[in-house]
């Protein structure tokens, strides 16, 4: 016993100094600092997640979540290189030699290992995964005001800009009291997948609101889903025209079109439209005091 122990020792020694000498003996870099098309990129990083195997044109990859505090990166390890994760479990740290970056989305770097790269696990002074992962939820959290340009995916906010145009067809509909599903509207009934039917004007079927617009701050744009808590849209009149079979769309322009709006909300990725996108927990129309209010703060 006492030999393994020494052993056990020596190889604990070996990653300490290892990860002591580190940075004199190889450029690291902070995943926030990539861009697209670098290459030979060395990094410390923990591992937030490992996927399931997955093959992908016959060849085996496994995708790893990486998070060095500074951002989250896509690791995808390929055949041969699987066996780097060997002995390598979630929170553990890594060094990650060689690496290129084919490809970064915003905030999301992807990264796959060069001919010579790899990744090894090793002893390092980044915050524990906990701790990185409270962090950004602590900026989940906090809901000041922001600019368009300054936003990153995952973090919560308040923007303040104009509504340059309106993408939803069916912003205003029904939803399923018995699965919580968009019902369609037919000849007077909700519908919905479900065999649910109900009356379109019944006072207990519940609608929501949720339109998808673009918005403006003047330092770039953003695709935003309103919701229903605002105090800018008379609900009952446009669920009345929807069931007069009225255009609400026309009608929503008409309203909405160039107006200056505060939005609360998040920040998250959108995979369609490859970009960071905004959702409301509440919406209004700015109100020039408050805006003045704010102006004197800074
Ligand atoms: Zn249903």
């Amino acid at each position: 016993m006492p030999k393994t122990d020494s052993k056990l020792d020596d190889i604990e020694k070996t990653v300490e100094s290892k990860s002591a000498d580190l940075k004199n003996s190889i450029e690291l870099i902070n995943l926030s600092n990539i861009v697209e098309k670098m290459v030979e990129i060395n990094a410390i990083l923990r591992i937030e997640k490992i996927f399931e195997q997955k093959i992908v044109g016959k060849n085996p990859v496994v995708n790893v979540i990486v998070n060095d505090g500074t951002a989250k990166g896509l690791l995808s390890l390929w055949t041969e290189e699987i066996k780097f994760l060997e002995g390598i479990f979630e929170g553990d740290a890594i060094l990650i030699e060689n690496a290129n970056a084919p490809k970064k989305f915003k905030d999301r770097i992807h990264l796959s290992l060069s001919k010579n790269g790899k990744v090894s696990k090793i002893e390092s002074n980044l915050p524990k995964l906990e701790e990185m992962l409270e962090n950004s939820n602590t900026k989940r959290s906090d809901f000041s005001r922001k600019l368009i340009s300054e936003l990153k995916e995952g973090i919560g906010a308040e923007i303040r800009g104009l509504i340059v145009s309106i993408h939803s067809k069916n912003p205003y509909f029904p939803v399923c009291g018995i699965c919580n599903k968009k019902m369609t509207l037919k000849k007077g009934y909700a519908i919905c997948g479900c065999g649910n039917k109900v009356d379109e004007e019944d006072d207990n079927l519940k609608w929501l609101f949720l339109c998808n617009c673009t918005v403006d701050d003047g330092t770039k744009t953003i695709r935003a889903t309103l919701n229903n808590n605002t105090k800018c849209i008379d609900f009952k009149k446009i669920k009345k025209m929807i069931i007069d079979d009225e255009d609400i769309i026309l009608e929503l322009n008409r309203q909405l079109l160039g107006l200056d709006i505060n939005i609360s909300g998040i920040t998250f990725y959108d995979e369609y439209l490859k970009d960071i996108s905004f959702r409301s927990n509440f919406w209004n129309k700015t109100d020039p005091n408050t805006e003045f209010e704010l102006l004197n703060l800074n």
